[in-house]
C-alpha cells in the first residue's frame, strides 16, 4: 500500500513533503500521474524523456544532496527507513537533464553541492 504523504509549509524552505508514518526502505511513496508537458517548469519531473507535472504532495518534493527517496521509472521509493514526519526528498540531478533555473540548495548535508543545475547555454 502506498505510504501517506503530507505537504505543508516550512519556515525556511517553502512547501515540503513529509511521510505521515514510519516507512521501510524501498516502500512506494508515490507514482507520477500528473499531466505531461512538453517543457520543463519548476515543478516538473523528467521521466522517460517527458516532463511530468505532479499533483498533490509530490508537487512539493524538495531537492536534497542526501535524499530520502529515489525515482525508479515513475515510482518514488524510500531509499532508507524513514520516521513518521521525516521529509521526502530526491536528488533533482538524477532526473533532470537540465534545469529551468539553477538554485541554491539548503539541504544542509555534509556533502551539499550548494548550487544545483547549470543554466541552459
Ligand atoms: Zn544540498
Amino acid at each position: 500500500m502506498k505510504v501517506p504523504l503530507e505537504a505543508r509549509p516550512t519556515p525556511e524552505r517553502g512547501m515540503a513533503t513529509f511521510v505521515t508514518r514510519d516507512v521501510n526502505p524501498g516502500e512506494l511513496l508515490g507514482t507520477l500521474t500528473g499531466s505531461r508537458l512538453t517543457e520543463r517548469t519548476r515543478y516538473t519531473i523528467e521521466r522517460d524523456g517527458r516532463h511530468h507535472e505532479p499533483e498533490g504532495p509530490l508537487r512539493y518534493l524538495n531537492h536534497s544532496c542526501a535524499p530520502t527517496a529515489r525515482w525508479s521509472g515513475r515510482d518514488l521509493r524510500a531509499l532508507r527507513s524513514l520516521r513518521e514526519g521525516e521529509e521526502v526528498t530526491f536528488d533533482y540531478t538524477e532526473t533532470e537533464s537540465a534545469f529551468a533555473a539553477p538554485f541554491v540548495c539548503r539541504c544542509g548535508g555534509p556533502h551539499c553541492r550548494k548550487v544545483i543545475g547549470t543554466p541552459a547555454a
